[in-house]
C-alpha cells in the first residue's frame, strides 16, 4: 500500500553544512546565521527590515504591539484563518473581529474589508491571511492597502502561507504595513521552527527588535561580539522571541532553494489542475494571481454535491488508501473560544462556511512524484464518481 504523507520536508541543500558550521562556531542561539537569515530574508522581500524570531505567532504579537494594539481595541481579520492570527489579538486584550471571506479563493477582498471597516469605523489594524500561498488583492488602486491607508488603519500581512507569493509585482511582505512569515516545518520554507518579521516602517522594525528580546537595548549577539561590552538596560517588558542559530542555518539554505522549491509545487498544481479538471463534484482552487507568483503552499479542492462522497467520509478513505489531506480551516467562527467569547454566527460568514464544509487540502511539496501525484488524483476521483478506488496495492 501506497504511503503519502501531507507533508514531507527534504533538506537536500546547504543544511548539513550550515548545521556544522554552527555546531563548530562555539555559539548555537541567535548569532551570524540569524543575521545572515534576515539579510537575505529582506533581500527575497525586497524590504529594508526583516527580524528573525521564533516563530509567525511570535513575529504577528509583535507586530500588532509595535503598532501600539491595546487592551479593548478591535482587529479585523478573516475567519478563515489558523488560530494563531487571533489568538496575538487576545495576547494584548484586544479583539478579534473576524471578517468572511470570498468562497472561490478563501482571501479577504476589498469589498469585504471595505464592509469591515464600515462597520467597525474604530478598529485599529486589519489582518490580512495569503490564504494557500496567493496574495489578497493588496496592491494598486481600489486593493485593501488604499482602502485601509485612506482610513489610517495599519494593515498586518500574515504571510505565513505566501513565501515566495507576490501582488501586481510587489512581493508579500512588501503589501501592508508589517508582515510576518512562518517557517513552521510544513511551511513552503522550514527552519523547524521560525518566523519573520518584515517591514517597510523603522520605527515598527525597532520596536519590534527591541520587544523581541527581553527589552534589552542591545542584543545579546552584539555584547558576544564587542567583548568586554556588559552593560546593557532593559526599557520594556519585552519577550523571547528570538530565533536561535541552529534554526537559521536550516532556513538560511531552504530560502538559498525557494525559487525553486516553489516552481516544483507550481508543477504540482498544474498536475493537479490537469487531472482533475472537469471531474463534476470536485471544485479547483481558483488562482487570483499569474501561477509563478503563486507560493502555493496549499492545493485546497471542494468537495460539491455532485460529489458521491462527502468531505469528512472523502478524508477518511483517502486516508485508508494511505494519502494524507487536510483541512484549511476550521473558522475562527466554529471554534469553541472565539464562538463563545464573541457570540459568533455561522450565518454571519455565509462563504467561508460553505468554504469550509467542503474543503479538502491535497499533499503539494516538491518531493513529491508523479506517480504519487496521479495516485492521489486517481484516489480522489474514484471516490467522488462513487466507485472502488483502483491501484490500491
Ligand atoms: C502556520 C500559520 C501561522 C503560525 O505560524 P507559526 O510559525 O507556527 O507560529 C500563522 N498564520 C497562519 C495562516 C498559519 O498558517
Amino acid at each position: 500500500m501506497k504511503s503519502i504523507p501531507f507533508a514531507r520536508i527534504v533538506c537536500d541543500g546547504n543544511e548539513r553544512k550550515y548545521l556544522e558550521e554552527v555546531l563548530e562556531s562555539g555559539w548555537l542561539t541567535t548569532g551570524s546565521f540569524a543575521a545572515r537569515f534576515e539579510e537575505c530574508f529582506a533581500e527575497a522581500v525586497a524590504a529594508p527590515h526583516a527580524l528573525a524570531v521564533s516563530s509567525c505567532t511570535a513575529a504577528l504579537h509583535l507586530a500588532l504591539e509595535a503598532l501600539n494594539i491595546r487592551s479593548g481595541d478591535t482587529v479585523l481579520l478573516p475567519t478563515l484563518t489558523f488560530t494563531a492570527t487571533a489568538e496575538v489579538v487576545r495576547y494584548l486584550g484586544a479583539h478579534p473581529v473576524p471578517l468572511d471571506v470570498d468562497y472561490a479563493t478563501g482571501l479577504l477582498t476589498p469589498e469585504i474589508v471595505s464592509e469591515g471597516l464600515r462597520r467597525h469605523p474604530r478598529c485599529r489594524a486589519v489582518i490580512v491571511v495569503h490564504y494557500g500561498g496567493q496574495t489578497a488583492r493588496m496592491a494598486g488602486p481600489g486593493g485593501i492597502k488604499e482602502l485601509c491607508d485612506q482610513r489610517g488603519v495599519p494593515v498586518v500581512e500574515d504571510a505565513a502561507h505566501a513565501f515566495p507569493a507576490r501582488d501586481a509585482g510587489i512581493a508579500a511582505g512588501s503589501l501592508g504595513d508589517v508582515a510576518c512569515f512562518s517557517f513552521y516545518a510544513n511551511k513552503t520554507i522550514t527552519s523547524a521552527e521560525g518566523g519573520m518579521l518584515v517591514t517597510h516602517n523603522e520605527a515598527i522594525a525597532t520596536r519590534a527588535r527591541l520587544m523581541r528580546l527581553h527589552g534589552i537595548n542591545r542584543d545579546a549577539w552584539d555584547r558576544f561580539k564587542s567583548a568586554g561590552r556588559w552593560e546593557y538596560d532593559v526599557v520594556a517588558p519585552g519577550y523571547k522571541y528570538n530565533l536561535p542559530d541552529l534554526c537559521a542555518a536550516v532556513g538560511l539554505a531552504q530560502l538559498e532553494r525557494a525559487e525553486p522549491l516553489r516552481a516544483a509545487r507550481q508543477r504540482c498544481a498544474a498536475f493537479y489542475q490537469d487531472a482533475l479538471e472537469g471531474t463534476p463534484g470536485i471544485d479547483l482552487p481558483k488562482a487570483r494571481v499569474a501561477p509563478a507568483d503563486h507560493a502555493w503552499h496549499l492545493f485546497p479542492i471542494k468537495l460539491t454535491e455532485a460529489s458521491a462522497v462527502d468531505r469528512t467520509t472523502c478524508i477518511e478513505a483517502m486516508s485508508e488508501a494511505g494519502v494524507g489531506t487536510s483541512v484549511h480551516y476550521k473558522p475562527l467562527h466554529r471554534l469553541s473560544y472565539y464562538q463563545g467569547t464573541y457570540d459568533l454566527k455561522a450565518e454571519d460568514f455565509p462563504q467561508a462556511e460553505a468554504f469550509w464544509q467542503r474543503c479538502l487540502s491535497l499533499p503539494i511539496y516538491p518531493s513529491l512524484n508523479g506517480g504519487e501525484q496521479s495516485y492521489v488524483a486517481e484516489t480522489l476521483k474514484s471516490l467522488v464518481r462513487g466507485t472502488p478506488p483502483t491501484g490500491r496495492s
